[in-house]
């Protein structure tokens, strides 16, 4: 394949959110789309996943990550999307300007007229979480665990404790235990699990591993590999509780304590990022603050079904093609939208009432705290409810999804700024 110097749309990683971005920008009217990816094959993380659960909204169907990615990597063939694999990007520009550095083709410099930053996040480390004790070998994290596993066929040890209730640790400790291993127990900070509640039920409680709450590594003990590690309960400021220690021998540790949008790229051209989500501010079309710089999935902020991350990239990749026809996208009216009670955070941030013209405007968002009893999902202007929706509990880990629908538009453009809010019901 001859790479152009000149494309129409270049996205930047070949997960779900690129793959999605891409052919929704081919498929809207972009002559020419290419996608970057410093991995030697196309898909993303979805690869190391082989368990099932992904599809679940998008297909109606319960499909392992290889087979989701497949059938994206399937359509961007077909309709026409170039790839550029074993390709770091390493710079871009305002004005679209891509270098990046490749085994096959050296360093390479390609001008677009859009970028998608389809970056994707990566863990959290053992220095990140400032983990005491000594350095042995036998600390991991639970991604590196799972390509270790499923990809490349390794143990990585055989006596664990995992650190952190996230989804892949919890997905680790069965398939470690499918492999053979003894799961002692999992431990979490927090007093609330911080991945999906479908994953504790599936890979905890039916392989009877142990979740601890409110517990932490409080020693790492082992010279040349780990031999133990100190656990102990915490109270709610995360100071230790004397007398609660407990040595469990172990071989392994394997953290699973959160994900880093992959944003490097984006600070360094002057993206804003939300302190908050560590991804970029967007618009309803996920645009960033730099005209004809979009983002989509992980790297805007950690969605918990990939299903969210192939919407994010379909409506990313219009969004750029829409650019790319005119030059720029049609000025119109842009609305704050902010978190408000019991909500960290909401995505996107600012929306413009015109696009609800095209239909619905999802409207994502992660409550602070657990709320375990019914909900109202509310976007209000000022005072005035717009739209309420119910849902039986509100919790950290699961992300809630509002529909903005097209019927409001009216309500919508007279508005200033909408505040979203979950309230027991
Ligand atoms: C280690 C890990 C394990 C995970 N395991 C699970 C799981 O078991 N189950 C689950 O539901 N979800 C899992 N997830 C969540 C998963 O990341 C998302 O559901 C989904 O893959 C996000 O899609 P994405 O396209 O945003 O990012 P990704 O799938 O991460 O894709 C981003 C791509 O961008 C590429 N890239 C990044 N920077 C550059 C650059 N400078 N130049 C070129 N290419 C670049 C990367 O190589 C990567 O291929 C995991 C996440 C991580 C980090």
């Amino acid at each position: 394949m001859t790479i152009k110097d000149h494309y129409d749309v270049v996205v930047i990683g070949s997960g779900p959110g690129g793959l999605a971005s891409a052919i929704s920008a081919k498929k809207n009217g972009a002559q020419n789309v290419l996608i970057i990816e410093r991995d030697v094959e196309p898909g993303g993380i979805l690869l190391q996943c082989i368990h099932n659960g992904f599809g679940l909204e998008i297909f109606k169907q319960d499909l392992p990550g290889p087979s989701y990615a497949q059938r994206f990597i399937d359509e961007a063939f077909q309709v026409g999307v170039d790839f550029l694999l074993d390709t770091m990007v390493l710079e871009i520009t305002r004005d679209h300007r891509i270098t990046a550095t490749s085994k096959h083709y050296g360093f390479l410099t390609i001008q677009a007229k859009a970028v998608i930053l389809a970056m994707g996040c990566r863990e959290r480390t053992r220095s990140q979480v400032r983990l005491p004790g000594t350095r042995p070998a036998g600390v991991f994290t639970a991604g590196t665990a799972q390509r270790w596993v499923n990809v490349e066929g390794y143990m990585p040890g055989k006596n664990f404790v995992v650190l952190g209730s996230g989804d892949i640790g919890m997905i680790m400790a069965r398939r470690l235990t499918f492999e053979g291993a003894k799961v002692q127990r999992v431990l979490e900070v927090m007093p609330y699990l911080s991945g999906l509640m479908r994953n504790y039920v599936q890979c905890l409680l039916d392989y009877d591993i142990e979740l601890q709450l409110m517990h932490t590594v409080k020693n790492i003990i082992g010279k040349k590999r780990v031999e133990a590690i100190e656990a102990v309960a915490v109270d709610n400021k995360w100071n230790y509780i004397a007398g609660t220690e407990e040595i469990i021998p172990c071989d392994t540790l394997l953290l699973s304590v959160g994900l880093i949008p992959e944003n490097e790229l984006s600070r360094q051209v002057g993206v804003l990022i939300d302190p908050i989500t560590a991804g970029p501010f967007v618009d309803d079309g996920f645009q960033t603050n730099i005209s004809g710089i979009f983002s989509a999935g992980n790297v805007v902020h950690v969605y918990d079904l990939v299903d969210w991350v192939t919407e994010a990239g379909f409506i990313a990749g219009k969004s750029a093609a829409k650019l790319i026809q005119n030059g720029h996208l049609p000025p119109g009216k842009t609305i704050p939208v902010k978190a408000g009670d019991n909500v960290r955070y909401v995505v996107p941030h600012t929306l413009n009432p015109d696009h609800l013209m095209d239909g619905e405007i999802l409207i994502q968002m992660r409550v602070r705290q657990p709320i375990e009893a019914p909900v109202w999902v509310e976007i209000r202007s000022g005072e005035k409810l717009l739209h309420r929706k119910g849902e039986p509990y509100a919790r950290p880990g699961e992300m809630v999804t509002i529909p903005l629908k097209s019927a409001l538009l009216d309500q919508v453009k007279s508005a200033n700024e909408l505040t979203v809010s979950i309230n027991m019901r």
